[in-house]
């Protein structure tokens, strides 16, 4: 394989890379996508490793092996273990290995060429690194609170907006100083500064804003592959980093406009949790609790039903049987719909992946967007364990966490069953008024057992 060759090789690549994402924008392409991604994948990394290693002596060629294969194993390993559940923690460990490669790069590219090279070069390193750095211990911090081995509480230091901007300051000056002395000693310790800035811009931002963070830290891997594919001279792993990076970007936009929160202060980080306050010392009232046998009742004595799932419904792995109570209603003639939150469950787009796993039809699963204003005409929406995504207080108080959130409108329904164990609060924390309403009734327990009950007595 000569170069020609290996360069046409990252061009298809590339250009799989990019038809990938364009099929992973629809529920019906995600699995083509998915095997173009994969395709793309495979000839990227035979083009590379032939590159790399096409004049390299045996013992090189045997390591790098070795590596892939302890690599690979470890891969499948997870990928084979992992509950839908987990994805958003893997997701985030999986972001600090690459932030972590930026780093180890970048430092490696230095020593190797011994400090020399243009003032171009040196930058690169130096931006590789800092962006690695803060992907590195950013992607711990969301690991750990995704996976609730730390509290999803913001951490909030005084002054954190300065030091925040110190930070950046400091590092500014640092690149002055490597770009003049070529000396390491400044990347050591703007490496160092970069690990804490890290670490304090996603311990400061509360667990309700976690599903922006985990997208920006998507976003900020991309760039420190692309940087590390400046470092390397390597042209498609510039390209792949931009993608992801600008695609993790624009993602966390969406999911900005999903959570009303200024895309400028997620970048900032430590943002929408100022001052809030959880509001479960409120008194809303009591109340009314339901059994599967009159939620039935209700079912068989309506025509049109909306069911909206979150969390609960990943944790209970009701999706079949509610992909079941679907098509049982359906073939009496009732009309059944999915309203899906963009930030519902743990990760975007969780809800969509479990309801197609169901084998739940597409064209009955519909954005908020999309359903919010047929809940008025709706008999009864059966919210799945879901909680902030259908909390009116978002949309009516202005004092709550989740404040100027869009929500799903499920209380302007007819009637609104409730499915979850207790009176808990969901993620972010905050008592839902939804459950006092008049025409609410919280059906008590797994999700997974009530939709069971309510197959039966059907
Ligand atoms: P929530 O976390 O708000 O609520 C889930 C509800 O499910 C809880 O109230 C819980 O109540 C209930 N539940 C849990 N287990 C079961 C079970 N086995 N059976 C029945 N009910 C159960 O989920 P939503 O999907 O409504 O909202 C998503 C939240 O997660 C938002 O705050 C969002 O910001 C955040 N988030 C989203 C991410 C994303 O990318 N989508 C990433 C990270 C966070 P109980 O304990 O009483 O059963």
């Amino acid at each position: 394989m000569d170069i020609a060759l290996i360069q046409a090789a990252y061009i298809i690549a590339a250009l799989l890379f990019i038809m990938s994402l364009a099929g992973l924008s629809k529920h019906e392409t995600a699995r083509d996508g998915n095997v173009l991604g994969m395709i793309g994948m495979g000839i990227a990394l035979v083009a590379t490793l032939w590159l790399a290693l096409r004049d390299a002596p045996w013992g090189n060629v045997i390591a790098v092996a070795v590596a892939m294969a302890i690599g690979a194993a470890i891969g499948i390993w997870r990928a084979r273990r992992v509950e839908m559940t987990g994805m958003p923690e893997l997701i985030a460990m999986l972001h600090s290995f690459v932030g972590a490669a930026a780093v180890l790069v970048g430092l490696n590219t230095f020593l190797a060429s011994d400090g020399a090279g243009d003032s171009v070069h040196l930058v690169e390193i130096f931006l590789g690194v800092f962006i690695g750095a803060v992907t590195f211990t950013g992607s711990i911090v969301a690991f750990l609170k995704l996976s609730a081995r730390i509290s999803s509480k913001p951490l909030m230091l005084p002054a954190r907006h300065w030091l925040n901007l110190a930070a950046l300051v400091v590092s500014a000056g640092l690149l002055v100083w490597f770009v003049a002395a070529h000396s390491i000693v400044p990347l050591l310790v703007m490496t160092a500064i970069a690990l804490a800035f890290g670490w304090h811009l996603v311990a400061s931002i509360g667990g309700g804003d976690m599903p922006v963070v985990v997208s920006m830290l998507n976003s900020y891997s991309g760039w420190a592959a692309a940087a590390a594919g400046f470092m390397l001279g390597n042209d498609l792993l510039i390209v792949t980093g931009a993608l992801v990076g600008s695609s993790g970007a624009y993602l966390s936009y969406i999911m900005c406009q999903a959570m009303n929160r200024s895309f400028v202060s997620v970048i900032a980080g430590g943002f929408g949790s100022d001052g809030a306050v959880s509001d479960s010392d409120v008194d809303y009232g009591d109340h009314r609790e339901t059994n599967a046998a009159e939620v039935a009742d209700l079912l068989r004595n309506s025509s049109s039903v909306v069911i909206t799932p979150g969390y609960g419904m990943a944790v209970a792995q009701a999706q079949y049987p509610v992909a079941e109570l679907t098509s049982k209603l359906r073939e009496r003639g009732v009309d059944v719909r999915f309203g899906i939150h963009p930030v519902a469950g743990r990760l975007p787009g969780h809800m969509n992946v479990l309801l197609a796993e169901a084998r739940v039809p597409y064209d009955i699963v519909l954005e908020m967007d999309e359903i919010n204003d047929d809940f008025p005409d709706t008999d009864v929406v059966l919210v799945i364990g879901a909680n902030d995504t259908v909390n009116p207080a978002a949309a009516e108080d202005p004092t709550s966490p989740i404040a100027g959130m869009p929500v799903l409108q499920v209380w302007n329904a007819k009637d609104v069953v409730v499915f979850k164990r207790s009176m808990n609060a969901g993620y972010a924390g905050v008592q839902n008024p939804l459950f006092f309403r008049d025409n609410s009734a919280m059906l008590f327990g797994d999700a997974k057992e009530r939709v069971e009950d309510i197959i039966k007595a059907l």
